[in-house]
């Protein structure tokens, strides 16, 4: 795989992780189911206990890892989940005393996180993504975590200019990568410490199962984390990892219809005089677009825009027929959900954030417009 011109990424992702050819084995091994692993004498050796190290692990790892920093030496951690995978580089990287720059528009359960620093006496600052906000925050503080694009607002902020500021301050930068994937945006190539993903999102896709990672450069690091992982036992099922991995062979080509299928929507939605506050930064005159170009190679799935109202936007989701009402992002089907039904997050009571999944673009486009069609003019429910 060392050839002289870069794969492409689907050329890439199809063969992340695979073990050199064995006669008679599968292409991807299958699942290891162990607790334990044979081990007479000292225990050495890679695979000792099933909360320490799994095969299915470590083809995984290596498979996210080579999507994250193609043809570079990186680690990755896998995680049960993206929550886990968050914790692992903030409970391993933080120490009583130390101060940590959150971004106050990012995910809904930062704030639960940020509860607990505190009672373990970290200092926790926060501040937004857009604007580059989060850089007034920077003095003297050990960690500096982004967002970008932040969820649901899909702000972006500038990570290399981040970077190069909080490393100036001796500070350690960790970059949530859930809404680009690593193959919408590479972190570690931005000057990232630490790429963490939730891979419960798009870069598995088919929203059948909760994982996360963390992927850095420095091995030191990597081995505080591991180390996390094993303290608290937040470790991925061998079946989740492996139906992780196998769903990797297709992200280039679930990724690449999700955003063309986010632009197609984004763009007609552009044109309704019942949308406001459309979000999506592949979109020419999106506040986030100039960034987004400069640091993205793809803008995500994810689109979002006010309808008037929470009556308006609950009929507007019962309405449509092709897209599912559920939480979460960046499953193959489309799903979309009035962000304001769980609070926490600052949004209007229309808010809709709206995951693009790979259907024809024709077919979405035209069921989102219907649904916007059907439910115009008409108040109260019922319809
Ligand atoms: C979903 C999500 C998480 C949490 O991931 P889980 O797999 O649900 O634990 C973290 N960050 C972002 C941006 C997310 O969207």
């Amino acid at each position: 795989m060392n050839s002289a011109t870069p794969l492409g990424d689907g050329t890439r992702a199809v063969r992340a992780g695979l073990p050199a050819p064995v006669k008679y084995e599968p292409t991807l091994p299958g699942p290891v189911f162990a607790a334990h692993f044979h081990l007479p004498g000292e225990p050495t050796g890679p695979y000792t206990y099933g909360r320490d190290s799994n095969p299915t692990w470590t083809l995984l790892e290596r498979a996210i890892g080579e999507l994250e920093a193609p043809g570079e030496p990186v680690e990755t951690v896998a995680f049960a989940s993206g929550m886990a995978a968050i914790s692992g580089v903030l409970f391993s990287q933080l120490r009583t005393g130390d101060a940590v720059v959150l971004p106050s528009d990012g995910y809904q359960a930062l704030p639960l996180l940020a509860e607990r620093l505190r009672a373990w006496g970290v200092e926790v600052r926060t501040a937004p993504t857009g604007g580059d906000a989060q850089l007034s925050a920077l003095a003297g503080a050990r960690l500096l975590w982004i967002e970008s694009p932040s969820n649901p607002g899909l702000d972006v902020c500038d990570i290399r200019r981040l970077v190069a500021a909080a490393h100036a301050e001796g500070a350690l930068v960790a970059v949530d990568n859930t809404l680009a994937t690593p193959l919408g945006q590479r972190p570690l190539e931005l000057g990232a410490d630490f790429s963490v993903a939730s891979d419960t999102k798009g870069t598995t896709g088919h929203g059948d199962l909760l994982l996360g990672h963390v992927t850095c450069r420095d091995t030191a690091r990597a081995a505080e984390v591991r180390n996390w992982r094993k303290v608290a036992g937040a470790i991925p099922g061998p079946m989740e990892a492996w139906l992780a991995h196998r769903s990797l062979a297709t992200v280039q080509l679930r990724i690449d219809r999700q955003c063309a299928n986010a632009l197609a929507l984004a763009r007609a939605l552009a044109g309704r005089p019942e949308v406001s506050g459309l979000r999506y930064p592949g979109l020419a005159d999106d506040p986030s677009y100039p960034l987004a170009t400069r640091q993205m190679r793809r803008y995500g799935g994810v689109v979002s825009f006010v309808l008037p109202g929470q009556d308006r936007a609950e009929r507007f989701l019962e309405a449509l027929r092709l897209v599912d009402d559920a939480t979460s992002f960046g499953g193959v089907r489309s799903s979309a959900e009035r962000r304001g039904r769980w609070g926490g997050d600052a949004v209007p009571e229309g808010f809709i954030r709206f995951s693009a999944g790979v259907e024809d673009p024709e077919d979405l486009v035209a069921d989102v417009l219907r649904a916007l069609n059907e439910t115009a003019g008409t108040a109260g429910t019922g319809a």
